[in-house]
């Protein structure tokens, strides 16, 4: 795949604007010159071939050549609402999570849970999904929501969604492939409480294990991750 760019304001007509980061990316660290050809994508779904037109200090310049919209996204959404670890395992979960296709993670509030992610750590985030899309090729950003507490959580997902509890005394995945959107919620490093786990399966939520072993939160949240987008993708 050719180097990639994220352009944060949304592409439309045929020129774009690249600053920051991804502008001394492109001339500082890929030594582009007016006349190269790069992919853009603005995290909307498409992807644009654009040509160099003007480098500055501040900014590059490009001018779109063509839009495309490669389908790279899962065929039905699938959200991950986690209690997140700490620090470097919460920027690998979210680094995975972006491979694996996950539409959108929602950060959950447990009653064992650790500190929640302040604005700027969410900040931080983003950047790891931007940059793990420019990696793997996708073109639609992960979605990191607001955080949620998990009890009202589990009463919120819609019924008609595939609801998936990781819990490790819960039974196997489902064999067959899913046709509807996937819901998993994966529990802090001291597990979801009895009350957390009574009210998942009052809103008909389903327990689902990953084998014997503890997994870590970070393990289990991408465990699950690939079964469910495997399941949404081939069954
Ligand atoms: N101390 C807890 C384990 C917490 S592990 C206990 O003994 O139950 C953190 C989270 O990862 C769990 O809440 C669960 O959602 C998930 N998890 C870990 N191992 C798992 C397994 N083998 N099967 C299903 N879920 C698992």
């Amino acid at each position: 795949m050719s180097e990639r760019f994220f352009v944060a304001a949304p592409i439309a007509g045929d020129s774009a604007e690249l600053v920051g980061d991804e502008a001394r990316h492109l001339t500082a660290v890929m030594r582009a010159a007016v006349g190269d050809e790069v992919v853009l994508f603005d995290g909307s779904g498409g992807e644009f071939l654009a040509r160099v037109t003007a480098i500055s200090k501040r900014a590059v310049e490009l001018a779109i050549a063509l839009r495309r919209e490669p389908a790279r996204e899962l065929p039905q959404p699938l959200t991950l609402a986690v209690a997140l670890p700490k620090g470097d395992r919460q920027k690998w979960l979210i680094e995975k999570a972006t491979e694996l296709g996950v539409t959108c993670l929602v950060p959950l509030v447990t009653e064992r849970g650790v500190a929640l992610p302040v604005e700027s750590a969410l900040d931080r985030l983003r950047r790891s999904v931007v940059e793990a899309c420019k990696q793997c090729g996708r073109n639609r950003l992960l979605e990191i929501a607001s955080p949620a507490n998990a009890a009202d959580y589990f009463r919120q997902v819609p019924a008609n969604a595939e609801r998936w509890i990781a819990d490790p005394v819960g039974v196997a995945v489902p064999a067959a492939a899913v046709l509807r959107p996937i819901f998993c919620a994966i529990g802090p490093e001291g597990g979801f409480t009895p009350a957390e786990v009574a009210a998942a399966f009052s809103a008909g939520w389903r327990a689902v294990s990953l084998g014997p072993r503890i997994l870590r939160v970070e393990t289990a949240a991408i465990a699950l991750a690939a079964i469910a987008a495997t399941k949404l993708e081939r069954g």
